[in-house]
């Protein structure tokens, strides 16, 4: 099978039986062999019966249903561990994206080689709030990633090899970084498409400001785990023993000018009066935490099942 149609969706009834026309038509017209992966993110309208009449009249087109609404994320992941086809191509039910694009992604992962080609709505037809703080999303979501050719990271239009899907897990709303969750997983050969975009036809989008907070700590937790994920203690350890080293030059501190003072008649010295006091006290428990939390930490990543999963690109 040459291509599977991931679309994750949740309440889009009205838009579903165009796009799914749109999607057959083209690929009719291009001769490709498909199937269409509805994960239906647990709508309370009518998008499951509509999903199911589709299916009953082609056999390319496939339904999930969610029992509640997990989120884009899970039933992305859901739709990937079902897709058979060669190249794997995920849209938004919405008709935001346009499926004229699938024979060029398409092309890109058979013929040239990408692993994962991530459409780029260079125009948008989104209002403001939402175009300009993705902008600075985008910015910071490649400085942190490394993945410097992407402007659009977030487009719900991508296109992957098949085996690219297999080897990623996208949970909590990791959706907004699927090329980094692919890049760490070490499927480096990662491109862009300008794709055409559209306002949103039918209902309303189902992502509030929230996005942009949960969208930065996410960030920050991929981050965290593609340096750190398996070595905790390199992080933990070493700011908890460089913070227990200042607390004990402190204590030293603290001592020596109490010895001074003991020792000489006109010099006064309190302990409990000293800068040098508070900070040994603040740092050395502070370091011991960190300390003790790397050591947690790597007790955890030793019982990880992930711990020695590695990608092998090729072998001879
Ligand atoms: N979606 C989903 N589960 C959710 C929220 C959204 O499956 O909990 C789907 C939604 O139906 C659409 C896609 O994810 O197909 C993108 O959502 P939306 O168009 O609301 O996002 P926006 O375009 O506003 O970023
Ligand atoms: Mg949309």
């Amino acid at each position: 099978m040459d291509i599977s149609v991931v679309v994750p969706l949740y309440n889009e009834e009205e838009s579903l039986p165009e796009l799914t026309e749109w999607i057959v038509r083209v690929m009719n017209e291009n001769g490709f062999t498909y199937e269409i992966i509805f994960v239906n993110d647990g709508s309370t309208d009518s998008s499951a019966s509509v999903i199911k009449r589709m299916a009953e009249t082609n056999p390319a087109i496939h339904g999930i249903s969610f029992s509640r609404n997990y989120g884009k994320s899970p039933a992305l992941n859901t739709g990937f561990a079902r897709a058979k086809g060669d190249v794997v191509i995920t849209m938004d039910a919405d008709l935001q994206d346009s499926p004229d694009e699938i024979p060029e992604l398409f092309r890109m992962i058979t013929q040239e080689g990408y692993d994962l080609v991530s459409g780029w709505k260079k125009k948008r037809y989104d209002p403001l709030s939402k175009t300009i703080p993705t902008k600075l999303f985008n910015a910071t979501a490649r400085r942190v990633s490394g993945i410097k050719n992407l402007h659009d990271f977030n487009c719900g239009l991508k296109a992957y090899r098949n085996e690219v899907v297999k080897h990623i897990e996208v949970y909590g709303d990791m959706h907004r970084y699927i090329p980094y969750l692919a890049k760490n997983a070490g499927y480096r050969k990662i491109g862009e498409k300008v794709v055409h975009h559209q306002a949103r036809k039918y209902g309303k989008t189902k992502f509030g400001l929230d996005r942009f907070v949960n969208g930065y700590l996410d960030l920050a937790t991929l981050w965290f785990q593609s340096k750190f994920g398996i070595k905790p203690m390199h992080i933990f350890g070493l700011l908890g023993s460089l913070m227990f080293i200042i607390g004990f030059i402190a204590v030293f501190v603290v001592l020596l000018l109490k010895i001074i003072a003991m020792c000489s008649h006109g010099f006064h010295f309190w302990v409990t009066k000293s800068v040098y006091f508070y900070l040994s006290l603040v740092f050395m428990v502070l370091g011991v935490q960190f300390f003790c939390t790397g050591f947690i930490g790597e007790l955890i990543t030793r019982n990880s099942t992930e711990r020695n999963n590695y990608l092998i690109a090729e072998e001879f």
